[in-house]
Parts: structure tokens; sequence; C-alpha cells
């Protein structure tokens, strides 16, 4: 018998003796041809499998030197329990070859361009640049484009690979003389196994239950032996676990975190790998040692063998179970030694001078954690919450159906019945719905956000990069509805299915007991696709602790229920429909996105909760309506879109002379056109962006700029038709200087005179060479020039002299920091203030003279004294009480006692005067 001279090291594996040539064999032909087509079949792979380490440089080994290696570890793993045939080892050694080649660009024989118009690829390059922007902000925009293409193409090799080994059997290639040729070149064994070999390669990046479909034998071929039958389950176990197993030097799995961004990921695998050494079989587990300890710098490559090998442990396992469970022979490596701890792995994976401790983030009672953060905790006494957030998920589904199909968003319907002293609320929205194991997943998962994930990028291509902008982010929105409810049944058809695939999600019992789904019965079950969330209030929603939070005896449900609809979802982009329990049918309070063509009135009437006010309250909204009607104008953006219509509220509207009553003017800002937080010191309705994860607080998303131009239009408004008595303007000029305006026409500086805008100042300096700077620390009673009469707040009418300016030298700042920290004066950024200084005004003007009142005043005093900023900086002088003497200046008071207070004394220079 002819033995041809062994020329590759596999070729002493057990596991490649069903294909070697041995003496006195009947099927020696067979075997030869096998073998043949075998060496062939790697010949013409070798080449394409070199070509990985191009398209994906940062991957450890994935050449046919790795593929060679899989005979020794599969011998290993199989052992003496789990023989293969000739053919098996055919089509294991096939599969072999094919598994990872898809990740290389040239088995995709159109190369980027088919990755390019995979339906995938816009989300995940919309991902790969908003990911990239944020963690390096400076990268220029065509840099950041091509890292993100590269990233792109990459993450697809990795997600379509083993889909691509599955057509890579049948796929021609054209040879180097111009014709065309197949992997496998032998086309009997191509038609017979090809297929098969295909599917197994597939199948290592399935889920191991998914196995199962390869539970049937494929019979052997017509001129083998008949034994020579194919088990498909037992080679894609092999396969799999021998990729999974195979980390040692030769090489490592590619793994989900090389592509997240991980800087130094790659790195680290080489390291670990570089230093492990070939597995041994112990007993019925793989044991992983190294030719060197792990020393300090060496932790985090540490860290990922540690976590390889729990999930070589883990699938070593499961498969294990899934042979138990379908009663195969069991593969001889079951586990691997040292993976249940990181103390126990070090036994074997040494290190050197640190000690690994398990000291990865836990939570020992997810439960409790959820309950509280994922309800009363994270939203407060807010039960109001929890109908916001079932309307936000609503809308998010049925903007998400809206771009899939290309049609209207349609309606969210949101009922309030009572059903034998039962109170329920129920959300029903039009949206994409949720197949059961969607269901699942997004709602029993506290922090998984579907919208984002890469399930949804693959059922619904193209979502994000068509500008879908879900409210929800986080994947806590849901849990809200348990602040109110504890039984809670989610019903969902999802809009690819047919009415009889509608689910139900139950939950009794809150959060501590185990949700149910089931199947709904015929009566349960959605005509329409959406989603249908019915919650059994625990109190009356009318009652302290209810939805409503309402004090209103008045009012009943169903009028409490509209106006906490229509006030939530004012500035929604989906019809909103009502059903109160007075009500016989739904009736709609908000048109999609109607909010910018209503009547002010309208709009006011909608956001603001004027009816269940009391008496007194209820004027207060109506004085405020009238001036809301007269005084709101719209904000534009740079697109020309309305993305608010306000006025801005100093507090000192002439109200209703008998309501004596003084209400915190709040605008009310919206998140996805849901409430979400208020602004101070306007009034109306403001498109927002959210501070805080439960959106409870917010700010107008408006560029600084459009607000600006927005504050200037009201200051010159407030200008042109004062209202009320000086206190409105001067306040005015404070809010709209609070949010980045001058609003020049309006009072920087009070005066015995009478309020000073910078026109009436630069007069009022001229006459003086010096001048007391002191806070508004005053009521001021005004009846007209002259007759100013100003009170301290301890009552004590104080009798304010012709130099006196009131003006505040630390000014109001609307704008939350971490959106817009307030300007500052960066010339004077290295300014130090004295240990024991009272007050030290280059610290102060650094902080407070780039806004506000003050620097308009500064400014006007700068230009009429002809002064530098240092000279008026210098020239301050603060009249202080400090720790050993009080300099404050006595001020007569109308009493004829004294008075005294803080001011700051400022003098003209002398030599400038002339
Ligand atoms: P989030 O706050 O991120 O929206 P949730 O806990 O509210 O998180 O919801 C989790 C996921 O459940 C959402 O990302 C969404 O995909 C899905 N979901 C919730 N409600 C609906 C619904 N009415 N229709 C379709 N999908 C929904």
């Amino acid at each position: 018998m002819e033995t041809s001279p062994m020329q590759h090291a596999f070729e002493r594996t057990p596991l490649w003796q069903a294909l070697a040539a041995r003496d006195d064999d009947p099927h020696s032909a067979q075997r030869e041809v096998l073998r043949a087509a075998y060496l062939q079949f790697r010949k013409t792979v070798e080449p394409l499998a070199s070509e990985i380490a191009m398209s994906m440089p940062m991957f450890t080994d994935h050449s046919i030197a790795h593929i060679d290696a899989l005979w020794d570890t599969a011998s290993m793993i199989c052992g003496a329990n789990v023989p293969v045939n000739p053919a098996e080892a055919f089509v294991l050694g096939g599969a072999f070859l094919l598994h990872d080649l898809g990740m290389g660009l040239v088995a995709y024989p159109l190369g980027e361009a088919a990755l390019e118009s995979d339906p995938q690829y816009p989300d995940l390059l919309a991902g790969n640049q908003a990911r990239l922007a944020a963690v390096s902000p400076s990268i220029q925009q065509e840099e950041l484009l091509r890292v993100a293409r590269e990233q792109t193409i990459v993450e697809l090799l990795r997600l379509r690979h083993a889909s691509q080994a599955e057509r890579l059997v049948s796929t021609q290639f054209r040879a180097p003389d111009g014709g065309h040729l197949y992997l496998l070149q032998d086309m009997a064994l191509r038609h017979h196994f090809g297929a098969l070999i295909g599917r197994i390669a597939a199948s290592h990046w399935w889920e191991v239950d998914d196995l199962r479909c390869f539970e049937h034998k494929q019979g052997s071929c017509a001129d083998h032996p008949a034994d020579w039958d194919v088990d498909p389950l037992k080679l894609a176990c092999i396969l799999r676990l021998a990729d999974v197993a195979q980390i040692d030097q030769r090489r490592a799995p590619v793994y989900l975190r090389v592509f997240r961004g991980v800087s130094g990921a790659s790195e680290h695998h080489w390291r670990f790998q570089e230093r492990l050494t070939r597995p041994l079989v112990v007993g019925d587990r793989l044991e992983y040692t190294a030719t060197r300890p792990f020393r300090l710098e060496d932790v985090e490559s540490w860290w990922l063998a540690c976590e390889m090998v729990k999930d070589i442990d883990g699938e070593l396992r499961k498969v294990d179970a899934l042979c138990a469970d379908l009663r195969r022979n069991r593969f001889a490596v079951r586990s691997v030694a040292g993976a249940d701890s990181p103390e126990r792995l070090a036994v074997y994976l040494r290190t050197d001078g640190w000690r690994p401790i398990d000291a990865t983030l836990r939570v020992s009672d997810v439960n409790r954690l959820v309950a509280t953060l994922g309800g009363h905790d994270l939203y407060g006494n807010r039960p109001d919450v929890a109908l916001r957030e079932l309307v936000a998920n609503a809308a998010d589904a049925m903007r998400a159906r809206a771009i899939v199909e290309d049609r209207p968003t349609g309606t969210v319907t949101v009922r309030l019945s009572e059903d034998q002293g039962q109170w329920w609320l129920e959300v029903e929205d039009t949206g994409v719905g949720m197949d059961s194991t969607t269901m699942v997943r997004a709602l029993t998962d506290f922090g998984y956000s579907r919208w984002r994930s890469d399930a949804a990028s693959q059922q619904y291509p193209g979502l994000l990069s068509k500008g879908f902008q879900p409210i929800g982010r986080f994947g806590i929105g849901f849990f809200a509805v348990f602040m109110v409810a504890d039984d809670v049944q989610v019903t969902s058809l999802s809009h690819e299915d047919a009415p009889r695939s509608t689910h139900v999600l139950e939950f009794s019992g809150g959060l501590s007991s185990r949700p149910l789904l089931r199947e709904a019965d015929q009566s349960e079950r959605l005509r329409r696709p959406g989603t249908r969330v019915r919650a059994r209030l625990r109190d009356d929603p009318r009652s302290e602790k209810g939805l409503f939070r309402t004090s209103s005896r008045r009012l009943q449900h169903t009028r409490l229920f509209h106006s906490l609809v229509r006030r939530t979802c004012a500035l929604v982009d989906v019809n909103v429909d009502v059903q109160g329990p007075a009500d016989p049918a739904p009736r709609r309070v908000v048109t999609a996105n109607d909010w910018t063509s209503i009547s002010a009135s309208e709009l006011f009437t909608r956001i603001y909760p004027r009816d269940e006010a009391d008496y007194y309250g209820r004027r207060h909204f109506d004085a405020f309506e009238t001036l809301f009607v007269e005084r709101a104008q719209d904000v534009l953006d740079d697109e020309g879109r309305v993305v608010g219509r306000a006025m801005i509220a100093s507090g000192w509207e002439p109200v209703d002379e008998e309501v004596r009553r003084w209400l915190q003017p709040e605008a009310q800002v919206y998140v996805g056109g849901l409430l979400a937080g208020t602004l101070d010191w306007c009034m109306g309705a403001f498109v927002g962006m959210p501070l805080t994860a439960d959106r409870l607080k917010a700010f107008p998303s408006a560029s600084p700029e459009v607000l600006r131009g927005w504050v200037e239009n009201q200051a010159e408004l407030a200008r042109r038709n004062p209202i009320g008595d000086h206190g409105h303007l001067a306040f005015t000029g404070t809010v709209a200087r609070g949010l980045g305006a001058e609003a020049l026409g309006l009072p920087c500086a009070e005066s015995l005179d009478g309020p000073l805008d910078v026109a009436n100042l630069a007069k009022w300096l001229a006459d003086r060479d010096e001048i007391f700077i002191a806070n508004p620390h005053f009521h001021i009673f005004d009846r007209g020039a002259g007759t100013r009469r100003f009170f301290s707040f301890g009552g004590t009418e104080v009798l304010i002299d012709q130099h006196c300016l009131i003006t505040n030298l630390y000014s109001l700042w609307l704008y939350p920091e971490e959106i817009l920290s307030h300007p500052r004066v960066e010339t004077l950024a290295d300014a130090v203030e004295p240990e024991d200084g009272v007050w030290h005004a280059p610290s102060w003007w650094y902080d407070n003279g780039a806004f506000g009142s003050i620097a308009l005043v500064v400014r006007t005093i700068r230009t009429s004294w002809n002064m530098t900023l240092d000279q008026v900086l210098d020239g301050m002088e603060p009249m202080y009480a400090e720790p050993n003497i009080d300099r404050r200046p006595e001020l007569p008071t109308a009493e004829g006692g004294t008075f005294r207070m803080n001011m700051i004394r400022l003098r003209r220079l002398a030599e400038v005067r002339s």
C-alpha cells in the first residue's frame, strides 16, 4: 500500500486518522479521494485565509495555521468517546476551512461595495460616527468618517462572516488564469457535502440551542460504505468547541469587545496568547497554563484571559448539556479549570506581584434595585411620570413604525376607567408592537433599551439613520408604571405578525413576582398591530397619592384626566385621544404637532392646570393668559421651525388687584413632546432637552443664539409696551440678561431719580465724580419722578442720596451650568483672591463681569468716565464691614436715625476729568 509522506502536523492528530492511509484498508480508494479533496480544498483556501489579516490586521491569527491547529484542539476535546468516520472527518475539515473565511473581504467577490449595500450599514455607520464623535470631540470630520467607515466594514465582516461562510462553497472565484474555480473542486463531493459543510461552518456563530436543527444524520454518499453517514450535530459541536477553546499562542477567537472601542483590547489579546500554552486535558477539564506569570503590567491581559476562560467554560457546559439532553455521546472535555473564580484561575494562570480578586460590580438584590431605582426613588413622588413614560414608549413605537412603513404617526389612546372600585389606566398605541421574545427582553430587563440595540438595527435597518430619535434612552421608563400599579398587563402584536400572534405579558404583584407570558386568547387579540398597557392603579387617581396629584376638590376624574394628559403630551408629534370614566368615547385632546398652530390662548390652557386651581389661582392664570396672548412670541430655530412659544414673566406683572398671591412664573419644557421640566421666569412652552435621565429636568433645546434673539425681542416688547410698575421692567432686564441677552432698552440700575437704562446711566454719570454702588437690598416704591422711597428689607426707610447707584453685583444666570456655564472674564482667570480680603475686585469681576446688568453698568462707566477696566477695578473701594473695622457708610433714615450698608465707592480719575 502506498503511503504519502506526512507533510503537515495535523496529519498526526487522532481525528485526522479517519482520513489517513492505513494498511489493509478495504476502502482505501474512497479514503484517498476524500483526503486528496481535502488537501486541495485546504490549498485553495490558504491564500484567502491569509487575506483576513489584511482586512482585519488587528485580529490575531486566522491563517491556515489556525485552521490546521483546530484538528489538534478538536481531537483533545473529542477524546476516545466521540469518534468520527472518514466522511465526517472530511466535512469537519471543510467546516474548519470555511468557518472564519467570511471574515476577509476576499470572501466577497464584490468587495467593500457588497458590505456598503448591506441594510445594516447605514445604522452601524451612524452609530460609529456618534460614538467616535463622543470619545474624541476634536477629531476632524473627514477623519471621523474614514475611521467610522473602517470600523463599520470590520463590524459587518464580523456580523456576516458566519452566513457568508455558508455561501462560500457554492461561490465561484476567479482563477489567476481568468477561468473560474470553486474552493472545493471535486464536483461529486461538493454536491453531496457542500451545503452541509457551509451550514456547519456558519453554525459556530449560532446559539447552542439552535444546533438542534442538526439532529438528523445525513446518509452516506453512494460510493461510500453505508456507515460513513454524517452526524452534523456532532460536527457542529466539535467545530464550535475547538474554535472557542483554541486560544493558545496559535491564535485567539474573535470577540465582540474588540470592536467596542476598548483601545488596546487587541493588544491584550496578543499579550496573553503569547504566553499561553497548549491546554492540558486533566480528567474532564481543560487546563490552561502560561509560560510566564502575569505581572502588574499584564493585569488587563490576565483579566481578558479570565473572561475567555469563562466563555470557553460556558460553551463547553452548554454543549455538554445539549448532548446529555439529546442522549448523545458526551465529549471528553466538559469544563475549564479555574473558570468558577478568578482566585482559582490564578492557580493555573499565575500572577506575580498582585492577586486577582473578583471585584466586578455586582447587584445582590436586583429586584430591590429596580423597584427603588426604577420607581419612586428615581422619579420621586411623581405618579404622573408613570403616565408620561407609557406615552413616551407608545410615541416611540409609533414614530418607529411611521418611518419603517412610511406612514403618518397615528394615534395613542389613553384611558382611565373604574370597575368595581378599581381604577385602571390604559395606554394603547398603533406602533411597531413587539413579538413575544422582544416583549420579554424589552420589558423585563431593566436598563435595556431596544431602539439602540443590535436586534433593533437588524430588524429595522435604517431606522436611526433616517433620524429616528426615541424619547426612551435608558431602558428604565416602563418600570415607572410600578410606582402606581402592582398589576400590569402588556398586550402586544408586532406589525409584522397576524393577530393570532398577539401575546400578553402579565405582572401581578409588582416587581417582586415573576412575570408571566402567554398567548392572548381570542377576545384579547389585538386587531391592529401595536401595544396596549393596562395597569390597575393602587390608589384612586384623585387621592393624595394618586395619578393627578391634585388638591382640587371641585373637579371630577374625567376633567382632571383630560387636563393631565393634555398638559403632559402638549407638544407631542402623535395624536392623543383620551377617554375618562364619563366619556362615552375617546376624544382627541392633542393633534400631532398642532401646538405650533393653535391659538396662544388654547396653548396656555393646554399647558397650565388653570382649571384645577382654586378661585384666586384661576384668576391668576386668567390674568396671565391675557398677557400671554398679547406677549408670547415664537422661538424660531435656524431652520425656521418653532421651538418655543413663550414670554418672559418677571413675576411683577400686574395681576388682578385682589389676587394677593404670588406664583413663581414658569414655562413648561417638553422633551419629545412630553412634559419634562420647567424654566423659571418665563411662561409658555419650549421644546427641550433632558438634563437628567429621569427627564424631570429639562432646558430649551434652542441654541443660545436663537434663545438670545427671542429674549431681545421680549425685552424690546417690554420696553415699548411697559406694564405694571418699574419693577417689571427692571426684573425683565435681569431675566433677559440671565439668558445671555443685553436688553439695552431695559434698566440696568436704580437711582434716586428713577430706573436707569444704559443711555440714562451715561447722562447720570456725566454729572458725577464719585458714586456709591450698592446691591438692590431694598423695596422701592415709585410713584413717579421725585417720589421714590427706599425701604430696607427690615422695614427702615433709608434716605438714598444722589450718588447712590443700585445694581446687582451678582447677576442671575438662568442656563444650567452644564448646558452653558456663565461667561467669565477670561483675561482675569489668573486673579488670586487674598486670604483675608473682604472683597477682591478682579476675582469678583472674573466671575461676574461678563454678563448681567453689572457688565452694562461698568461698560457705561468706562465710556462715560473714559477709564480702562483696570482703572475701574483698581478704583473700586469696598466699604464693607470687615473683621476689625466697619467701613460701611452711614445713610440717614426717614426717622432721623442712620442705616449702614455695604457699598462700593468709585471715583472718576481726576486727571481724566479735565
Ligand atoms: P426606555 O426608557 O429606554 O424606553 P423602557 O423600559 O420604557 O425603556 O422600554 C424598554 C424597551 O421596550 C423600549 O426600548 C422599547 O423598545 C420597548 N417598548 C416599550 N414600550 C413599547 C411599546 N409600547 N411598543 C413597542 N415597544 C415598546
